[in-house]
C-alpha cells in the first residue's frame, strides 16, 4: 500500500500511488522514518465510518479530505465534509468520521503531531538559500 521510492540522508521519499487506487489505511512514519508527526492515508468506502471513537492524550490531529464528502463527529458535535476540508481536533476528546456518500470513496490524510509543540513555522523557520537548481 506504501511504497519507499528513495531517501538520502536528508530525505525520505515513498507513494501510496494513484488516491483514486488506494485503499483502506496506511501509517508513513516508519517507513519515511519522521520525527516530528505520524501521517496516514485513509479512504472509507460509501456509508462506512471509522468503527470506533477514540481520543489522543498528546497529540493533535488534523484531517485533510482529498476526495468525497461525508460528516465528522467531535464528541456531540457533528458538521459536514467534503474535498479540501482541513479538520483540527485537540486532546482529550472523541473523533470520528464518516463517508456519507453512495456511490464515491472517502480519501483523507490525517497528520498527528504534539499539541502545543510548534513554534515557528514558514517563513519564521525557512532561510532562503542559494544554491543552483538542478530541477
Ligand atoms: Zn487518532
Amino acid at each position: 500500500m506504501f511504497k519507499k521510492l528513495n531517501d538520502g540522508e536528508k530525505y525520505s521519499h515513498g507513494t501510496v500511488g494513484n488516491l483514486a487506487d488506494f485503499d483502506g489505511k496506511v501509517f508513513v512514519k516508519d517507513e519515511l522514518k519522521e520525527t516530528s508527526c505520524e501521517i496516514s492515508f485513509g479512504t472509507l468506502a460509501p456509508g462506512q465510518a471509522v468503527p470506533f471513537f477514540h481520543s489522543h492524550k498528546a497529540n493533535e490531529e488534523n484531517y485533510i479530505i482529498l476526495s468525497g464528502r461525508g460528516a465528522f463527529q467531535v464528541d456531540e458535535n457533528v458538521f459536514p465534509i467534503g474535498e479540501g476540508s482541513v479538520i483540527r481536533v485537540a486532546t482529550g476528546c472523541d473523533r470520528n468520521i464518516k463517508n456519507t456518500s453512495e456511490s464515491d470513496n472517502l480519501v483523507y490524510i490525517c497528520i498527528q503531531a504534539k499539541q502545543d509543540s510548534l513554534e515557528d513555522c514558514t517563513m519564521g523557520d525557512a532561510l532562503i538559500t542559494e544554491r543552483e537548481s538542478r530541477l
